[in-house]
């Protein structure tokens, strides 16, 4: 069997299997064999009842010693079995299980697993797991895989389909030399998939995680490389020179840019003049002024005569820009007729946007993807700028550039990242930093709290609005329902507004149709809004910088990296700010992941050490960086394979720039198939 044979010719897989395989994208034992765990399980020894912990989730044996029901309970029909261990018992509940019945017998010897929770004086376990003595023998002592599932596909099914695509499959040569595995300590590719599900131990898993990140992050470098070959070699089509325009502009400003503020206007003025085409990334903290800078990019466009666009992620984020260059544009009577384009507008809204666009009349289209749809034809696109690129992955900037005849690219991020994996990752972008916020900024002030805290920070914000201020409030959850334990921003708001009566009180969230989202942000922005009760919509980019108070509840749920975005909302005016993190789990481990925060504002810093905290099952489905989604690599935990494999590349293109000798000959295969697919992927 090959890797492209199909899941169907797997013993045991009928067309049913196969069709729901098929709807979680798995069509080969390719697929199928690529399918990662979610995370993994350990089955410790099951405990009898007297060494239940209460509150964990435990496999629990012993005899049975009574079974009951089903009786009827609103819409359940239960049944109930005792489980025995001298003087203690434990009552296991099953619900709308009729099936469980015929299965437990008094008198037998059966292990529960599941969550035990007390009751007054009773423990009791709801809807368990169970397993025979055998079975469950076989799952101990090692990490088992969890697989993520479609309704009708068991866990069991997806193992055991693997482990026989496993046996059957004639794995082919490995690509990678010998001796640079030995070098960089990476085990073969089929050893790493065979560990990946199946592994003896921790270790296993790590040593599986590392070969498979290798593989990431060579190929995404590889295509890097490519990317930068043609880059060098694109001219500059669009030709300008820095007019008066932009000087008198930055005169005019109440504020004088950073220093590296003016580098990177500096060395974007050079490229857009210069011989080759622009194609640069700029890399700032949230609240250092990347936004003028790009500002400043599309009025030297415009005064030469061409259009530049700018493609925000969200509407709002959009339609903020769009404000803030109508009041620039007004204000200091820049040359500058800029048109909005996002999604939720009317077909004849964008209709005549198009017509606009494509005559040239207008020479600023600021939007969200919707400039990188088809109808879209621009006159003279000279100049695209992706603002808040880690939403964005590479894909879509390319698609933007393609747009137009080989504009000029700028990006602007604020994914926290040290320059010599920048470099690495970025490797098609020239680099600009601006490491500084500006001057008249104070340092936001952080607390870590428990929920009883809460009075005291309401009287806060109510202090901060009396002088003039506003704050954000955030909930992880939209509405009641989802998850009961969170709070959630429409009860919030209700109770915030009998908590606070005289305070002009308001939510925002994603669910929301997108042209109220706009209403509520500006009337958030003209200050007439003095809390704003909002879920993570507002995490990129929002700039109200009369805005002083973050307070965040269930800040246990988020990651650190996106509080960190979630805090950039404040400190960004010349008032002193003020970051409060509720947290509703107050155990060690959590308040001092948390605590991480009020320590660093170092964004790099913040991410590593959440991964460091978290352990090394829980990698997997961790997403901390949009941007850079590997399948398995992390760039903040494989900072270091990172940058181990950048070298390998290094060395294997010295050895042989185009993968042209015969030992490389599999090597190259694999790498062109990579670039086709991804270039496959562009163009959907
Ligand atoms: P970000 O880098 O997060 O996109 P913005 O561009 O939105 O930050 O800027 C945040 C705020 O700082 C804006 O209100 C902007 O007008 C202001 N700002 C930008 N540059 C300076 C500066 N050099 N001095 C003072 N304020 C500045
Ligand atoms: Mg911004």
């Amino acid at each position: 069997m090959n890797l492209n044979t199909p899941v169907n010719k797997l013993k045991g897989i009928g067309d049913k299997t196969t069709a729901l395989f098929n709807k979680l994208h798995i069509y080969t034992y390719e697929d199928l064999i690529n399918y990662f765990p979610r995370e993994y399980m350990n089955y410790e020894a099951p405990v009898g009842v007297s060494d239940i912990k209460i509150g964990n989730i435990q496999t629990v044996t012993g005899h049975l010693s009574a079974v009951n029901g089903p009786i009827t309970a609103g819409r359940y029909k239960i049944i109930t079995a005792v489980l025995k261990d001298g003087l203690n018992t434990l009552e296991i509940m099953f619900f709308n299980q009729p099936y469980i019945k015929k299965m437990l017998k008094v008198g037998g010897v059966y292990l529960f697993r599941g969550k035990v929770i007390q009751k007054g004086t009773r423990l009791i376990m709801q809807s368990p797991r169970i397993f025979s003595r055998n079975d469950y023998d076989e799952l101990m002592g090692h990490p088992v895989p969890v697989y993520s599932l479609t309704s009708g596909l068991s866990g069991k099914t997806v193992t055991k389909a693997v482990n026989s695509a496993l046996q059957d499959i004639q794995w082919d040569d490995e690509i990678f030399p010998a001796s640079a595995l030995k070098e960089l300590d990476i085990v073969s590719h089929s050893k790493a998939i065979s560990l990946i599900h199946n592994p003896l131990n921790e270790d296993s898993i790590q040593i599986a995680r590392r070969r498979l990140a290798f593989e990431d992050f060579f190929y995404f470098i590889m295509l890097l490389r490519k990317n930068r070959e043609l880059a060098v070699t694109l001219k500059n089509s669009y030709p300008m020179i820095e007019t008066a325009d932009t000087k008198r502009f930055i005169e005019k400003l109440p504020f004088k840019l950073t220093s590296g503020q003016k580098k990177t206007w500096n060395q974007i003025c050079e490229d857009m003049s210069g011989d080759g085409c622009m194609n640069r990334l700029v890399q700032g903290d949230v609240g250092s002024g990347k936004t003028i800078v790009a500002i400043l990019a599309l009025l030297m466009t415009a005064c030469n005569g061409y259009q530049g666009a700018l493609m925000a992620p969200t509407e709002v984020l959009a339609t903020q820009h769009m404000e803030t260059v109508t009041d620039l544009v007004k204000k200091y009577d820049l040359p500058l007729k800029p048109v909005l384009l996002v999604g939720s507008m009317k077909a004849s809204e964008k209709k005549a946007v198009y017509e606009s666009i494509k005559t040239g009349e207008c020479n600023l289209i600021i939007g969200t993807h919707a400039l990188i749809q088809e109808k879209v034809e621009y006159s003279k696109l000279a100049l695209v700028v992706t603002d808040e690129q880690h939403r964005f992955g590479v894909r879509q900037r390319e698609a933007l550039a393609d747009k137009g005849n080989q504009p000029h690219i700028l990006v602007m991020s604020a994914t926290p990242i040290p320059r010599t994996l920048a470099i690495i990752l970025y490797g098609d972008l020239h680099l600009s930093a601006i490491h500084e916020l500006p001057a008249d900024r104070l340092p936001i002030k952080n607390c870590v709290v428990k929920t009883d805290y809460r009075p005291s920070a309401y009287k806060f914000i109510s202090d901060q609005v009396a002088m003039g201020r506003q704050a954000y409030v955030i909930c992880s959850q939209v509405e009641a329902g989802e998850n009961d334990d969170l709070e959630n921003v429409i009860d919030y708001c209700e109770k915030l507004k009998d908590v606070l009566p005289k305070l002009n009180i308001s939510y925002l969230h994603g669910k929301m149709k997108p042209a109220e989202k706009n209403t509520i942000m500006q009337n958030f922005a003209d200050g007439n809004i003095d809390v704003l009760v909002s879920t993570t919509v507002i995490e990129v980019g929002i700039n109200v910088p009369n805005s002083t108070v973050m307070m965040v509840e269930n800040a246990e749920r988020f990651g650190l990296a996106q509080l960190h975005q979630l805090r950039g909302r404040v400190g960004r005016g010349k008032h002193q700010s003020y970051c409060i993190f509720i947290s509703s789990n107050e155990d060690k481990k959590t308040m001092e992941r948390l605590n991480i925060l009020a320590g660093t504002n170092d964004g790099f810093k913040i991410a590593s050490e959440d991964l460091r905290l978290r352990g090394p099952g829980e990698f997997f489905g961790v997403r901390q960086s949009g941007e850079f989604a590997f399948k398995v690599g992390d760039i903040y935990a494989d900072s270091a394979l990172l940058e181990e494999t950048n070298n390998f590349v290094d060395k294997l293109l010295a050895d042989d720039p185009k993968l042209n000798k015969v030992e490389n000959a599999n090597l190259k295969a694999s790498v062109i198939r990579y670039y086709e697919k991804s270039e496959m992927l562009q163009s959907i």
